[in-house]
């Protein structure tokens, strides 16, 4: 078992969830999201919606941000 907090996984506060493998730490993480920071599922349902709104940028990210970027695929 591991102890992981929602702060580990990015989010606002720090709840922890107990769980066995990643598969439950996803679905309790997400439980969790929906319950205690809806405003986070709604970016995240509306993620269309602030893509089209995002303006466009030059790319001009480090190594490591592209690193991070490709792991969460
Ligand atoms: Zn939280």
């Amino acid at each position: 078992m591991k102890k992981i907090t929602c702060a580990q996984l990015g989010g606002p506060c720090d709840h922890a969830m107990i769980v066995a493998d990643k598969e439950e730490l996803m679905t309790k993480n997400l439980e969790h999201i929906k319950e205690a920071h809806p405003e986070i599922v709604a970016t995240v349902e509306n993620l269309d919606a602030v893509w089209d709104e995002s303006p466009e940028t030059p790319e001009e990210h480090d190594a490591e941000n592209v690193l991070i970027m490709d792991e969460e695929k």
